[in-house]
């Protein structure tokens, strides 16, 4: 049987993750945003509340919670700020291919660190290969008891404040995809550099800059997994985890451009009358409700298939294509309601558009979910 109704402990955790982004996040995203300012003592709030990297098993300090919660927990974030629902899940993505993939020693050190607060990073894409994995160029190669790193990565969420990166690197660069592997590498390893904090279009309170690595020795326990090569296979796999999560970020911030959009066609008039009684507006705003909500339940059921054990890459990708999809009509369409408002920086809904974006670009593209989705898809309909 279906059911879609949430547990009187899930809708506890939701208002309670709802209530902390009404006290600490709205009233300060404007000034992250405007200047740039990741919001770390915010971040370490929602960690002390339980609210971050939910899904890391208790034997590793984590809450242990389930996908479906931690969809929940993302929405509301993410309701709170674009941006600072993205500054909340890098770490968690970065985990993925360790808690997929990694080796039981690995998972107790790195995701107890995670559970005690330090942040990570997940370094795959590079100035030439972001939808191309395989094009990958950074490359280690073994040395006695150690992997020598050599490579750039580009765009990497939380870079500057991570305390370890998940690295993809080739091992075997003559087998494709097949050669590569994944490492941990400690943020603190000599050869180490970052760049500077890119200026983007929206979540400007993310964290977002390339990292080189020269010459940056690891030891070879750090290799995720037992053996090498295995490191496509194991970065794709969080993917299936990571984008649900996204997609029910999208599916927040949409709710936050909404919930500006509805308060304010009830108070504007024109015409003698409040905006919301123009049908054209209402029927916006109809549909706008109606996007959030098939997105909601995408989301929803590609959580209910992690949390059964099953294989979820479709409903990952169907998840995350529509909810980032919705995410940038539901913030146009705010966006036009509050008219000229709606254009300016003073009202919340031009910063929820600049922020709806990248949901359609990071983490596997809108064209690139079409792509997955047309190979999936099979007889699955
Ligand atoms: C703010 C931000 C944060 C990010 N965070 C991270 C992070 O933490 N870690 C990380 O590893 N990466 C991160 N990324 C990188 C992100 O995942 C990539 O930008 C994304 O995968 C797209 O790669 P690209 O930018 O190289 O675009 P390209 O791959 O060059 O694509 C350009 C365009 O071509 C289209 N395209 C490409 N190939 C095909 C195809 N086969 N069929 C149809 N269309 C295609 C794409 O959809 C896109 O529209 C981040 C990026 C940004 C902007």
């Amino acid at each position: 049987m279906v059911d879609f109704r949430l547990s009187e402990e899930q809708k506890m955790i939701r208002d309670m993750a709802k209530e902390f982004c009404d006290e600490e996040v709205i009233p300060n995203a404007e000034e992250w945003d405007k200047n740039g300012i990741y919001p770390l003592e915010a971040i370490n709030k929602a960690h002390q509340l339980g609210l971050l990297n939910v899904t890391i098993p208790e034997k590793y300090g984590g809450p242990g919670m389930t996908a479906l919660d931690e969809m929940i927990i993302c929405e509301e974030l993410s309701r709170g700020d674009a941006g600072f629902g993205t500054a909340t899940y890098h770490t968690m993505l970065a985990s993925y291919p360790i808690l997929t993939g990694g080796t039981e020693e690995q998972k107790m050190e790195y995701l107890s660190r995670v559970s005690n607060g330090k942040l990570a990073a997940y370094c795959v894409t590079e100035p030439d290969a972001g939808s191309d994995v395989q094009a990958l160029n950074t490359e280690a190669k073994k040395d006695g008891e150690e992997y020598i790193i050599n490579g750039t990565k580009a765009w990497i969420s939380g870079a500057g404040y991570a305390d370890w990166f998940f690295v993809l690197a080739y091992t075997d660069k003559d087998a494709g995809y097949k050669g590569l592997s994944g490492f941990i590498v400690d943020a603190d390893t000599p050869g180490i550099e970052l760049g500077k904090k890119e200026e983007n279009m929206g979540q400007r309170c993310s964290d977002t800059r390339g990292v080189t690595f020269n010459d940056v020795r690891v030891p070879a326990k750090n290799l995720v997994g037992e053996k090498e090569n295995g490191g496509w296979m194991n970065a794709m796999k969080a993917f299936d985890h990571s984008r649900p999560a996204v997609a029910a970020a999208a599916v927040g911030n949409a709710r936050g451009a909404m919930e500006e959009a509805w308060k304010y066609a009830n108070q504007r008039m024109t015409f003698g009358k409040p905006i919301s009684k123009h049908q054209s507006i209402s029927f916006m705003l109809a549909d706008m409700a109606t996007k959030i909500e098939a997105a909601r339940l995408l989301t929803f059921s590609a959580a209910s298939s992690l949390d059964h054990g099953e294989r979820a890459t479709l409903k990952a990708a169907h998840a995350k294509r529509f909810a980032a999809d919705i995410c940038m009509e539901v913030t146009t369409d705010a966006v036009q309601i509050l008219g000229g408002y709606g254009y300016s920086e003073e009202y919340p809904v031009a910063r929820r558009m600049r922020g709806a974006k990248i949901y359609q670009i990071f983490e596997g593209t809108s064209q690139i979910q079409r792509l997955i989705i047309s190979r999936e898809i099979g007889d699955s309909f």
